[in-house]
């Protein structure tokens, strides 16, 4: 076996292939683009292309495509093959500048919120040169962004692109103020941990709801759920070790710097970390990693399920988005600095986060609202739907003598006067994390916990790049024109401190006194649902701020409001559908069967002796047909509440609906059935149970 450094991102036109293939000219104006964001010039284009396409079949490729990430959450493309006849007869490999730049799929069936009439359904992909190009299989794949004729993002790349660009751009102008003249361009990075099931494939295969749905319906509590804890960091079983040798192997190939592995805290989850790197490759980086671990998972008879919350009463499955800001020359400006100057430096950037999370709460949780995400926020296992910070004990103390000028004892009880004082080094690895928190300070970095397992990481980076990127503009515009620039940094990390203080929370965020107190005292948003969070999209103030930036148009903002609803609505109507289904066609002839065995056992039992009581089948077949019964009203209700659904036409009322009806009769019809799998004899059961799931992986 190779060792890993020899075949490391092997399947990647990386800057080491780049650097071997390029001449100096073309490589050196292509990375002008990819470090600096200058403007790529058409001739290196077509030299890249050549390269590229020389590269990419000499390591097996026949096909090219533009990879892309519509708003349908998952990536697309498709696929042409280099192919081109010859005069003689035969065909040449060929992959012009053109074709890496520009390509125009036939993309009329992406959702497009309205933002492209079905007449000019033609959408166009252009060429991200700061992602690297890739193989996948036989296919070389490009990165790019998705957008309309008209220049509308139809794509979660585009916009992100755009809010990296306002941070670079705002975070420039604060650290011209320090001084900082030699820096030249400040990216944010991210290490987003991703959290997923591993269940045998054939009883996958005998699930409807996991197959139409990704999660569970239906399901009785096994008699051992996660209660003992004893899955968590436990020694991995050899058929998830392979998995995850042969998941680990496929990623590197890719360049994805996979990294950290473990079980999680319910039977049969898994975690894999990344180490860090640049937010949009991370992003891409991310979606390439749910693909492949879905695509190895199937090799291993295995099912890799992503959704948030694949089964009731067990821990669902998120992704901590580890995010911070760093300068080309590699500092971290979320890190405490060595000297007070620095610090002054690192407190700026801190309140600008602080104040971007309070100011843009709703935002940062619009991002991460999906259906699947609704069942994990607010149940008492993924942070809260609230909002709030946890920067720890420590640096709350430093904040806390910011704000009231008073002494800091860490400091030998001197008051603190920025630019002047030294922090103290913060541990880096703080070990008393709270886990409760949505957005932790961890160190040198913040930890957003809020994003659902299947979630595109792009959305919530968008948001918070775009909201840190007003907070710098505003600390700017207003540092720029001051007189004595430590007088004023001073007041205005001070006043910053006082009017946000109210989303720094310490305590423990999946306590009910916690979220009464964020709502009633501090006035924090908690938007519990999709349909609750949605409308934040579309907020004057929050609109405002990122058309500002140039983050989203005005088009663009409307029409993912209703595509992103339009999706709730959808898979909801699908899990409806099934629940309809299962409860009808599998549950209830089960039941029935099994009910009607019964009974007719009793009169067997009867013709033997008359005397028999037969109290336990009777008390049995009563109380099955009295579930039967219930199961059967409340599938009718279900019924009644989907064909309610299509009657309407706004998706905002759909929405609405699916929250308010639908929702609470799919958990109604749930609960007997589930009642009534207790009660069933097992080789009744039409499908695998819980216990079957969720320690069926040895
Ligand atoms: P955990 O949160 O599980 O204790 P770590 O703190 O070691 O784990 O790291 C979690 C993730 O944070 C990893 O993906 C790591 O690469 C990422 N990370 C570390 N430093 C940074 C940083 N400066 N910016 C963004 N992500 C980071
Ligand atoms: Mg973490």
């Amino acid at each position: 076996m190779t060792s890993i450094p020899a075949y490391f991102g092997c399947k990647v036109f990386n800057d080491r292939v780049m650097k071997a293939r390029l001449s100096s000219n073309i490589y050196n104006s292509l990375r002008q683009t990819i470090d600096q964001g200058a403007k790529l010039d058409p001739s290196v284009a077509s030299a890249v292309a050549s390269a590229m396409r020389d590269w990419a079949v000499e390591n097996g490729a026949t096909h090219f495509t533009h990879w892309f990430q519509p708003l349908t959450g998952i990536t697309a493309e498709k696929h042409d093959s280099f192919i081109s006849p010859s005069p003689d007869g035969g065909v040449i490999m060929e992959f012009s500048g053109k074709e890496l730049i520009k390509g125009e799929p036939d993309a009329s069936s992406f959702p497009s919120g309205g933002l492209r009439a079905t007449f000019e359904a033609r959408g166009y992909t252009a060429w991200d040169p700061t992602s690297y190009a890739f193989i996948k299989g036989r296919t070389l794949c490009i990165p790019t962004a998705f957008c309309s004729y008209g220049g509308e993002a139809l794509d979660k790349k585009t916009p992100l692109l755009r809010s990296m660009e306002a941070l670079n751009r705002q975070a420039l102008r604060i650290l011209k103020l320090f001084g900082n003249d030699d820096v030249r361009r400040v990216t944010t990075s991210v290490g987003p941990e991703q959290e997923y099931f591993l269940i045998d494939r054939a009883m996958y295969d005998r699930r409807k709801d996991l197959i139409y749905t990704g999660r569970t319906l239906f399901g009785a509590r096994p008699p051992k759920g996660q209660e003992l804890d004893d899955h968590y960091f436990g020694s991995i079983k050899p058929r998830v070790a392979a998995y995850m040798e042969d998941l680990n192997q496929e990623l590197w190939e890719l360049g994805i710097l996979a990294k950290t592995e473990h079980n999680e805290v319910a039977p049969a989850q898994h975690e894999l970390a990344p180490i860090y790197t640049t937010t949009n490759i991370a992003t891409d980086h991310n979606q390439l990693t749910m693909e492949i671990m879905q695509k190895v998972a199937a090799r291993h008879g295995l099912v890799c399920l992503l959704h948030e919350k694949p089964f009731a009463g067990v821990n669902g499955s998120g992704k901590h988005n580890n995010w911070s800001i760093a300068t080309d020359a590699g500092t971290n400006l979320l890190s405490p600095g060595e000297t007070p100057y620095e610090n002054a430096q690192f407190l700026l950037f801190l309140v600008a986060v602080i104040q971007a999370v309070d100011d843009y709460q709703g935002l940062l949780r619009a991002a991460v609202a999906t259906a699947g995400n609704d069942h994990r926020l607010g149940a008492n296992e993924a942070p809260p739907a609230v909002i709030s910070i946890f920067l720890g004990d420590e640096l709350t103390a430093v904040l806390d003598a910011i704000e009231t000028d008073t002494p800091y004892s860490g400091v030998e009880k001197k008051s603190m006067k920025l630019g002047v004082d030294t922090l103290p080094l913060f541990p880096r690895d703080t070990t008393d994390r709270n886990r409760t928190s949505p957005f932790a300070f961890t160190g040198n970095k913040f930890e957003f916990r809020m994003l659902g397992s299947s979630n595109s990481i792009a959305c919530a980076n968008i948001m918070l790049n775009a909201a840190v990127a007003e907070s710098l503009k505003c600390y700017a515009d207003e540092l720029e024109k001051a007189p004595d620039f430590h007088a004023a940094l001073h007041d205005l990390i001070q006043r910053t401190i006082r009017e946000h203080k109210r989303i720094i929370f310490n305590g423990n965020g999946y306590d009910d006194a916690w979220i009464t107190e964020a709502v009633e005292q501090r006035g924090l948003l908690n938007l519990r649902t999709t349909p609750d969070a949605m409308p934040e999209l579309l907020k004057k103030k929050n609109m405002e701020m990122l058309i500002s930036h140039g983050v989203f148009s005005p088009a663009e903002l409307q029409s993912r409001y209703e595509i992103m609803l339009e999706n709730y609505c959808k898979s909801v109507c699908i899990e409806a559908q099934t629940t309809s289904d299962m409860a009808r066609k599998q549950i209830l002839p089960a039941v029935e069967h099994y009910a009607s065995d019964v009974a007719e056992a009793a009169a067997r039992k009867k013709i033997l002796d008359p005397d028999l009581s037969c109290n336990y089948e009777k008390r049995l077949v009563r109380k099955l047909s009295s579930l039967a019964d219930l199961i059967d009203a409340k599938t009718d209700a279900l019924d009644g509440a989907i064909a309610m659904q299509r009657t309407l036409s706004d998706i905002t009322e759909e929405a609405n609906h699916i929250r308010d009806e639908i929702l609470p009769k799919m958990s109604a019809l749930r609960a007997v059935a589930d009642e009534a799998e207790v009660m069933t004899a097992e080789s009744y059961w039409p499908f695998p149970t819980y216990g079957d799931l969720l320690f069926g992986v040895k």
